[in-house]
């Protein structure tokens, strides 16, 4: 039997919350362009090898969540799960490392796709606004990066948004703390789950953001919590690095924690790795609704050019449903200006050309397309509660004056057809 449902996981947006998806997607743009950031749109579906590299085989996203089937050359292609390797694939691809370095500053904004279990904030298609800029590796650019994305949240009025951030360090700081955790975990291993059993041997930093077992316990042992602290294990320069960045950020009034527990579930991080979780006293506690961090040598590994990065996405339909529970959408829906009443053929006419010239000057004009008689026609105005109603009869068309009616005030005057949309946008 044919199947017309959507896929699980998946949403349709209209009404309000088309708008509500529109409004965030224009204030998204308008701070990033006012911070610098060029729009860069990328196909939906990329090679899988894009993704499989620099997010990391032993990620959950590249292990678990990717949407990837060969098309009809037998090619490997995948919908992109984020958006940072894909940007990075076009900013290596088109060599805008010749032309628009020390610094190319982009952003994105588009959906994303993820073979996740549908919950609470968690869908299998959803949206991300992104940055990524290219060229240097500073403290200082570390936090103007961070502070794009609570410019962003200020526009949109959000409040109780914390920062969470941490180092995880450079390669060599990275090497020492595998080192460290595989050493730890191996005492536990027997017992967690199959994912985590490979990933002790190819990559056990990935076992800290295992699904399954974020909550094991062993004789009394909460595994991951007791699991040692990347911290530790900083090399100087990279402990100097995140010590200035932490410096830095104190300057800006924004609340952080360092949590030396954050360690993101992409590969391709190095250093600063942050995350935006919301604080709240309902089921939204504790959700991420955005990460980052940077990433010194994807580029390098990609083509062999040193171009440090750092980027950030902020989960779109999270933000929504966050904008929602803090009542941030009070003002958006615009009510209609006109509804405009034809009582015969002709004035239908009359007032489709009416409604075309209100359409031009930015009001909103609605009328009954297939009905003259009265009745109707006032249904609609109850339906959308129009500001004005204006009526066309035969007199009225044959003096040109219409009759336009003050919703709020309930009165009615007679006004030249040429003086109608003036009339309307001065009450
Ligand atoms: P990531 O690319 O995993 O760092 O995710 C960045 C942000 O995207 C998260 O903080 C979420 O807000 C959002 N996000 C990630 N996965 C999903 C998903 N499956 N559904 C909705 N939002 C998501």
């Amino acid at each position: 039997m044919a199947n017309y449902q959507k896929i699980k996981g998946t949403r349709d947006f209209y009404g309000d919350k088309s708008i509500k998806l529109t409004y965030v997607e224009n204030v998204a743009k308008e701070v990033a362009i006012s911070y610098g950031y060029g729009e860069i749109v990328t196909p939906i579906f990329e090679n899988t090898d894009v993704f499989v590299k620099n997010v990391g085989e032993e990620s959950d996203v590249v292990n678990k969540e990717m949407y990837t089937f060969l098309d009809k050359g037998k090619r490997s292609i995948t919908l992109r799960p984020e958006g940072t390797a894909a940007v990075a694939r076009s900013f290596i691809e088109n060599k805008m490392y010749a032309t628009s370095l020390p610094l190319t500053k982009l952003f994105y904004f588009g959906p994303m796709f993820r073979y996740e279990q549908p919950q609470t904030g968690r869908f299998r298609e959803f949206r991300q606004f992104g940055v990524e800029v290219y060229g240097q590796g500073s403290p200082l650019l570390d936090c103007d990066v961070i502070m794009v994305a609570y410019a962003f949240f200020n526009k949109l009025g959000l409040k109780n948004i914390k920062l969470k951030i941490n180092s995880i360090g450079n390669f060599e700081s990275r090497g020492l703390y595998s080192k460290a955790l595989k050493e730890y975990f191996s005492k536990y291993v027997d017992k967690m789950c199959p994912d985590c059993q490979r990933r002790i041997n190819t990559n056990p930093m990935r076992i800290l953001d295992c699904k399954c077992d974020k909550d094991l316990e062993i004789d009394g042992v909460k595994v991951m919590e007791n699991a040692p602290k990347i911290n530790e294990y900083l090399t100087p320069e990279a402990k100097a690095y995140f010590d200035e960045v932490v410096d830095t950020l104190k300057n800006f009034n924004i609340p952080f924690d360092v949590d030396y527990g954050l360690v993101r579930g992409l590969d391709y991080y190095t250093d600063t790795v942050f995350e935006f979780i919301i604080e709240s006293d309902d089921e939204l506690n504790g959700l991420a609704v955005g990460g980052g961090g940077r990433y010194a040598d994807m580029i390098k590994s990609m083509v062999n050019i040193d171009v440090p990065g750092i980027g950030w996405a902020i989960g779109v339909d999270r933000l929504i449903s966050v904008m929602e529970n803090q009542g941030l959408f009070t003002d958006l829906e615009r009510r209609v200006d006109a509804v405009i009443m034809g009582l015969d053929k002709d004035s239908k006419i009359a007032g489709l050309q009416l409604a075309q010239e209100m359409r031009k000057e930015g009001l909103i004009a609605e009328m009954e397309y297939c009905k003259t008689a009265m009745k109707p026609q006032f249904k609609l105005c109850d339906k959308l509660n129009p500001r004005f109603i204006v009526i066309i009869g035969e007199t009225e068309r044959e003096s040109g004056n219409y009759t336009v009616k003050n919703t709020a005030t309930k009165t009615q005057e007679i006004v030249n057809v040429k003086d109608i949309i003036s009339y309307i946008k001065n009450k």
